[in-house]
């Protein structure tokens, strides 16, 4: 109760702060990104202003990322209420450019995904859910420096207990995530720190900024989700990510009698 006392002023905390300025940086920053982006358009790769333009548009980027981060915990829910296919949010990203470079980025891992066949729907921010995805994967990612696998399965469970951990989940359909890595993975000690604002293990200003899991937690929770951790280290990590199953079904898409019906099915 205490940790979550902390952990809650912390957030406050960064909520303040960020609502002060994160706001303002944001159009700022649009800004820095813009300019090198348009002179990037018809410049030539041997241009000696290609490389210092195309750094100051990925620091741009990085840096919007942070502030995006900053004003996602500093925000109390998610404004953002639609349906998404859970499955086809997780494959979506596994085919996006990010993810590309991701992976060109850690050819010393091997990928293992398995996407279950299921539909299942969530109802809230595609955009936050996303992000707390692409999160854990990098970080599974980034803890394996000498190699490993990373596998990545998603699937749809009926949950039937009421207790989960540091968090009361309520009983019923989720859908989830598991990540799961043979990397440096976590004492007990790194493990109830890691959804702390600006814990970091990494150093700072390369990939680490400490808001990853802070942010996972904070769109977890604003879905009614709750996450799964277990981790040993020099072992790796099994991080699972479960979000309630809305049996609203999305306007936009076709959907039908095949909605998968997941009453009683219990693992
Ligand atoms: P960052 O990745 O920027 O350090 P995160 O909030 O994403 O911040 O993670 C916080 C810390 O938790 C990491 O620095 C790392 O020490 C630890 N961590 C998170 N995921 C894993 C993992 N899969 N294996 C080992 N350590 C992890
Ligand atoms: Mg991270």
């Amino acid at each position: 109760l205490e940790d979550q006392l902390i952990r809650a002023k912390k957030m406050e905390a960064v909520g303040t702060l960020a609502g002060g300025v994160a706001h303002d940086l944001n159009n700022i920053l649009s800004g820095v990104v813009t300019y090198p982006e348009l002179l990037l358009l018809d410049m030539q790769e041997d241009d000696p202003l290609y490389k210092p333009l195309q750094n100051i548009k990925m620091s741009g980027d990085r840096a919007a990322s942070i502030v995006q981060d900053l004003l996602t915990l500093a925000r109390r829910g998610v404004a953002v209420k639609e349906v998404v296919e859970f499955r086809s949010l997780v494959q979506g990203y596994l085919e996006s450019a990010e993810f590309g470079t991701l992976k060109k980025a850690h050819p010393e891992v091997v990928l293992d995904v398995d996407l279950a066949d299921f539909t299942g729907n969530v109802m809230g921010s595609r955009m936050h859910l996303q992000k707390a995805v692409m999160n854990i994967i990098i970080n599974g990612m980034e803890a394996m420096p000498e190699g490993g696998t990373l596998s990545i399965s998603s699937r749809a469970v009926y949950v039937d207990t009421v207790i989960k951990g540091y968090d009361t989940v309520q009983e019923g359909d989720y859908v989830c995530l598991t990540v799961s890595d043979s990397g440096v993975g976590m004492s007990e000690e790194v493990v109830t720190q890691i959804f702390e604002p600006f814990f970091t293990r990494k150093k700072m200003g390369r990939s680490g900024t400490g808001l990853g899991m802070a942010v996972v937690y904070s769109t977890v929770k604003d879905h009614g989700g709750y996450i799964d951790i277990d981790s040993e280290p020099d072992k790796g990590s099994v991080i699972t990510l479960y979000f309630p199953l809305t049996r609203e079904s999305s306007p936009v898409r076709e959907q039908s009698t095949d909605l998968l019906s997941l009453t009683g099915n219990s693992e």
